[in-house]
This record gives C-alpha cells, structure tokens and sequence, in this order.
C-alpha cells in the first residue's frame, strides 16, 4: 500500500462510462472546486502532520493543464520537498499538450527533475471498445499510441494503465493481443509497465443508469473478464518469468536518444 496526498484538476475532455469522478466534477465547474496555485498546494501539503512521500497529479485531465506538473516540481523544489518526495501525475493521452503548450525548457525540467513519473491510461483494446469507453471518437484511439510515444521519446519514466472493456467479447481475441503488438511496437518491455484495471461498479456507475452507466457495466464485464486472461496469456507468452516477476519500476525500456 502507498499513501498519497492526491490533488485533481476538475477537468476532463471524456467521459468514460466507468469514471469514478462524477461528471459534473468533470466540467471546469468552478462551483465544484477551487483555484489554488501550485504553491499554494505544495503548502498545504508541507503543513500535513503526517505527510505522505507521494503527491498524484490527477483528475479529470491533468494533461489539459500541462505546466501544472511543471510548476509543482518547481513549488517543491522552493519548499525543500524535491528530494523527499516523489511526484506523480496522471495522463489519459487526450491531449499533446505537452508540446504544443510547454517550452522546450519546462518539457527538459519535466525529464531531468529526478523523483517524478507519468502514469498513462489506455482505454480500450481497438477503436470500438475505445469509443465505447470513452464516448470520444474512434479514431482517437491511435492517437493514444502516438502521444505515448513522444513521451517516451522525450525520455519521461513511463506508467500505463489499460481498461479492457468494450461492447463484444469476440473482438477480444483479436483486440488484446493486437493491442500488446502496439504496444511492443513503442518499447518491447512497455506491456510489463502495464497494468490492466479492473472495472468495477462504482456508485457514480450505477448512479449513471439512466444514461446507460449500469448496462454498460453488465455488458462490459465478460469482455472484460475474457479480456484480462487473454492479457495474461499473451504476457506468459511473450515473456520469460524473471522478467515478469521483476517490480514494475524496474522493468527495462529501450534507452532514447
Ligand atoms: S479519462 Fe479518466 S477522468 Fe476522464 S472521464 Fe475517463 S476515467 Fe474519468
């Protein structure tokens, strides 16, 4: 178990049906949180009795907000917390803010700050359970493999999440092993940096049953049952055991230049 003081932007471009935020958390709704700089964080956060070592940027969207990682390691860094704790941010790939916003300095002080990774959440094993998921355009689903590359590509130490829920079981067969190919493509080892999450009924899921949150739950629990164990088998598969027991941190990617 790790601890973590979580801060959340209340912003999000998607809405996943599964999403543990309700949605009108969702919406830049000023009513529903509070304008805080990232000093202003970072102190709250220095004022806990019992601090945790990990403070999670996360959401909604953080990526819609791409100096926000910037400024905190920078607010820690003035605070004298850089070196104690370790700074961690969510990402769901809608975005490439990271480069057509950021500086070419703020991106090098997001590679070179030491104690910081990204995590990234995939949605969905093909184009369809991807709308599926996320009610957003099908073909934004390829789009998640490119931004996640010019991550890597800049050098970030890189996470992933997956969900693995779609609308039709049979499409899994083909779907997961095509998605771990994908995912090879941009780092041989990136699918052992993966971590399939298990879409549970959440009560803002069962509380979106008139737009369809608990059908979408029923539906979506084969598929991601069937899902997960063709994950697994691919990764027995793919990998030898040594590796697959190795701690996520310290499975190997390719260096970059
Ligand atoms: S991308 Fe994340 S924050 Fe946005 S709707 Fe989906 S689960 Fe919720």
């Amino acid at each position: 178990m790790i601890r973590a003081q979580v801060f959340q932007n209340a912003a999000c471009g998607w809405r996943c049906w599964y999403c543990f935020v309700p949605f009108d958390m969702l919406n830049g709704n000023e009513s529903k949180g509070t304008w805080l700089t990232a000093e202003r964080l970072v102190s709250l956060y220095a004022a806990e009795a019992d601090r945790p070592d990990v403070i999670d940027l996360s959401g909604g969207s953080p990526d819609l907000t791409p100096e926000w990682v910037v400024w905190m390691m920078d607010a820690l860094e003035a605070a004298g917390l850089a070196e104690t704790t370790y700074l961690w941010s969510d990402d769901n790939l809608s975005t490439d803010y990271v480069f057509t916003k950021l500086s070419d300095a703020q991106r090098e002080r997001m590679v070179g700050y030491l104690n910081y990774g990204r995590v990234c959440c995939f949605k969905g094993f093909d184009a369809a359970s991807f709308a599926f998921n996320t009610t957003a355009r099908p073909e934004d689903y390829d789009a998640q493999f490119e931004r996640f590359g010019r991550y890597l590509d800049l050098g970030l130490d890189l996470y992933g999440y997956v969900t693995l829920t779609g609308p039709d079981v049979a499409a899994t067969t083909r779907g997961v092993p095509t998605l771990l190919d994908r995912l090879q493509a941009l780092d041989p080892n990136l699918p052992l940096r993966v971590v399939p999450l298990s879409i549970g009924n959440f009560s803002p899921t069962r509380e979106r049953d008139d737009r369809g949150g608990q059908g979408r739950f029923e539906a979506a629990v084969p598929v991601q049952e069937a899902a997960i164990a063709i994950w697994n088998t691919e990764l027995e598969r793919r990998y030898p055991a040594d590796l697959r027991a190795r701690a996520i941190v310290d499975v190997p990617l390719r260096p970059r230049p």
